[in-house]
């Protein structure tokens, strides 16, 4: 399985799946996931996404991509960063990662698109979550999945991210 880490917009990806750094509600919000939602349609996914919602935080559930050029957008909950102690954090962050590339896989996905989940508005360093990410991809068994990319938005976090590359 390759590993790219990219800077861009993941609304643009080519990749099968995208990853959308949810809430545990699964409602359209800020950062990634407005732009999610903006670009797939707001309300349409809206619907579907609360058909589908409540999550629990590290778990993984897909939706249509509708206005998206990926065929699915993967909903996630990370971790808000002060509401665990630090082992919890990066158990719940690596099982975001680890259950969306599962998902991905059963729904028999090439490629998926990573977003650097948890370090906007929920608080997570970068510093230790990019290592957390790269651990859990690296680690993980594929099945039908060639490409996972994480898409960086912006230029700390994409240097973070390739501190921690192989
Ligand atoms: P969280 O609530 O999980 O912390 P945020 O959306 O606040 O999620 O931030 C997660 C990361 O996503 C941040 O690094 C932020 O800069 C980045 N981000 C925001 N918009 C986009 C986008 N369109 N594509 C990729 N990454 C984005």
């Amino acid at each position: 399985m390759k590993i790219n880490i990219i800077i861009g917009d993941i609304t643009e990806s080519d990749c099968d799946a995208i990853v959308n750094a949810a809430n545990k509600e699964l409602r359209g919000g800020s950062g990634v996931c407005g732009a999610i939602f903006k670009k797939a349609g707001w309300d349409i996914l809206q619907k579907e996404c609360y058909e589908k919602g409540p999550i629990k935080t590290g778990e993984a559930i897909e939706t249509k991509g509708y206005n998206i050029k990926a065929k699915y957008i993967i909903h996630t909950a990370g971790p808000i960063y002060f509401n665990y102690s630090k082992e919890e954090s990066k158990r719940l962050l690596s099982n975001s990662y680890l259950n969306s590339m599962k998902l991905a896989d059963k729904l028999g996905l090439k490629s998926i698109a990573f977003p650097s989940i948890s370090t906007g508005v929920y608080g997570y360093p970068i510093e230790e979550a990019s290592k957390i990410a790269l651990e859990t991809i690296y680690n993980y068994k594929p099945e039908t999945l060639e490409l996972v990319e994480i898409v960086c938005f912006d230029k700390n976090t994409f240097n973070e991210y390739n501190k921690n590359a192989r």
